[in-house]
């Protein structure tokens, strides 16, 4: 596994020890004699990682002893686009749109009231960040995706309200310092910085809930998930459990902090190189590209078949862009090491001795 270059935009790599630690825990849990595949989500062994799971979560940004809560549930960071207007929606709420993932979650939220969106990037393709957000108008809250995993952008400035604020974290929680303690309510999908596929994080203050006058079935409702302490129903056991090997691997690293270094080498790198040659460009505006996906392509068509053929020789996989904008995409999650990256970048200098 570790000579090939995996560059995922997800479900995407984990640090190895993950991987070790998780298969182990498939044969034996533990030192229980039973698998993590077989156990009651009520035993008291994963009622202690779910804790744990929930804690770290929380310490890992800063947002212990503030007011949040952790929840690992199901339904993908998608289920979270209908779960928040259903808790949150009373009548208006202000929908930024950077793309594919904004979009869907503007679209569900009109199921249940109104959306007002206060800024978008849909005008150039979503290929840059709208600047200087500011929601004045009183709104039940404002919704945002801090980085668009298909077009490669990254908010580095929050929009500015008085409104609980909700962002969708998927592709870049745990990636960077960010100003988590003025969010309301973060989600995300586990398949990328957090751990495997099947289970979401959803950290929300609690003040903001309960404001709603709306029924909201039970599933639904995050106060119900908090009130059982996110085990309403059978969780997705496994999944939590990678996700708790991954967020100890987390502040084993040294934190969020000590990992925004390392990712900001490895997108620097990449970037200078893409920069550097003529025959590749980034489709995002440069002050807002993503350190999580690097979204690019080549100016020629011809030359397409030439990269694949390296990356083959390579052993760089899953590199292809999102199947809705074509081009490239190289998604540089926690796990993905700076040597991966250096073989990606050699392929690309090699490129240039080739055509
Ligand atoms: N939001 C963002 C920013 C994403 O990148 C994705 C998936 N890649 C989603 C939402 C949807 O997540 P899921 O497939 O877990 O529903």
């Amino acid at each position: 596994m570790k000579d090939i270059h995996n560059f995922c935009a997800g479900p995407s790599l984990l640090p190895q020890t993950v991987y070790e630690q998780a298969a182990h825990a498939i044969l034996n849990f533990e030192n229980t004699g039973m698998s993590i595949l077989s156990i009651s989500h009520r035993s008291k062994e994963f009622v202690a990682v779910l804790e744990e799971a929930r804690q770290l979560s929380l310490a890992l940004l800063g947002l212990d002893q503030k007011g949040y809560v952790a929840l690992f549930l199901q339904g993908g960071a998608s289920m979270e686009f209908l779960r928040v207007p259903y808790n949150l929606m009373q009548q208006k709420a202000a929908y930024v749109n950077t793309g594919t993932w904004s979009s869907k979650a503007i679209e569900q939220a009109q199921l249940l009231g109104e959306v007002q969106v206060v800024a978008s990037s849909e005008d150039r393709n979503f290929s840059y960040i709208p600047k200087n957000i500011r929601v004045e108008e009183a709104v039940d809250y404002v919704h945002f995706t801090s980085n668009n995993t298909i077009y490669g952008t990254q908010f580095y400035d929050i929009p500015q309200t008085k409104a609980p604020l909700v962002c969708d974290m998927s592709s870049d929680i745990y990636s960077r310092e960010f100003a988590y303690d003025q969010l309301d309510l973060i989600y995300a999908g586990a398949q990328k910085n957090i751990g495997s596929a099947g289970v979401s994080l959803i950290i929300v203050k609690e003040e903001i809930l309960g404001k709603t006058k709306r029924v909201i079935p039970q599933l639904l409702d995050y106060q119900e998930h908090i009130a059982k302490d996110s085990l309403y129903h059978t969780a997705n056991v496994f999944a939590v459990y990678t996700c708790l090997l991954n967020l100890r691997w987390l502040k084993q690293q040294g934190g969020v902090a000590a990992i925004e270094q390392v990712n900001n080498k490895k997108a620097a790198l990449l970037y200078q190189v893409i920069d550097e040659l003529d025959f590749v460009s980034g489709t995002a505006a440069k002050e807002d590209r993503s350190k999580m996906n690097v979204a690019f392509r080549f100016k020629e068509e011809q030359m397409n078949r030439l990269f694949d053929q390296l990356c083959v020789e390579n052993q760089i996989v899953n590199i292809k862009g999102h199947r809705s904008v074509g081009g490239y995409r190289a998604s540089l999650y926690n796990a993905v090491s700076l040597e991966s990256v250096e073989a990606l970048t050699t392929v690309l200098h090699q490129m240039k001795t080739l055509v």
